[in-house]
């Protein structure tokens, strides 16, 4: 078994700790600031072999060096994004798998939030560590590329086995849920997991991660197919495409 540890950061942000406890290899994922990261490694007497990132922005990268400096890992991240990741050592592509001890991540490039976004997927593990390219109940903002680009690459991971368990990097379920039942107030699924999802809140705790099977029955942006959605935006018979594209820009003002 894969350990995963989730560590929760900064307002909303959550880091990543992987440890496959018969090589002892560790990995974090997107650590914003280093001394959670070290604390907890220090705690469980763990080193540090890898740091993944999902993408450059800084509440994600943000504790690269240090982490390399003190523990000496490796850093791996998009090749595209070489020249935005501090200490990169491997730059990884669409396809490439990479190895924590036993347990294999297949690299997908997913743009959009972000030009040079990448996720890992564990597949014996049914884990995702998508960073900022899917929420739950909702995916990551336009900052560097185009709508048909994200809905793209959130179509590679829908594919993904509906028990595939998503972690992404915040916390946003709360406000997401809202806008998701604003599109689709008639969704059953969606309407039973915010009473869920506001008892985890209440007290205190984390609602990720959720699976891709959940997000196909309660994330718009997953369901942009769905025939009563397109109906309340006055989509009906739209493409896909142009569905999400009035989602993503309705969610951002929202
Ligand atoms: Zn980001």
């Amino acid at each position: 078994m894969l350990d995963i540890i989730q560590i929760p950061i900064l307002t909303d942000n959550y880091i990543y700790l992987l440890h496959d406890p018969i090589s002892r290899e560790t990995a974090v994922v997107d650590p914003a600031i280093a001394q959670p990261v070290l604390d907890v490694l220090e705690a469980k007497g763990w080193q540090l072999t890898y740091l993944l990132n999902t993408h450059h922005h800084w509440d994600h990268v943000g504790g690269n060096l240090e982490l390399k400096q003190k523990t000496g890992c490796q850093i791996i991240a998009a090749q595209e994004d070489r020249a935005r990741i501090p200490g990169i050592d491997t730059g990884v592509i669409d396809g490439d798998i990479i190895s924590l001890g036993q347990h294999q991540a297949r690299i997908i490039e997913t743009p959009g939030h972000t030009s040079g976004h990448v996720v890992y997927y564990f597949a014996k593990d049914d884990a995702l560590f998508c960073g900022d390219t899917l929420f739950v109940m909702g995916c990551g903002r336009l900052f560097e590329g185009t709508a048909e680009q994200l809905w793209t690459s959130l179509q590679k991971l829908k594919a993904l086995p509906p028990s595939t368990r998503i972690y992404c990097t915040h916390e946003y379920t709360q406000a997401n849920g809202q806008f998701a039942l604003s599109v689709e107030p008639d969704n059953k699924h969606t309407q039973q997991k915010m009473h869920e999802v506001a008892q985890l809140r209440l007290n205190n705790k984390s609602t990720v991660p959720s699976t891709i099977g959940e997000e196909i029955a309660t994330n718009p942006f997953f369901r942009e197919g769905s025939s009563s959605l397109q109906k309340n935006l006055g989509l009906e018979n739209q493409s896909p495409v142009s569905v999400f594209t009035e989602l993503r820009k309705r969610k951002d003002s929202f």
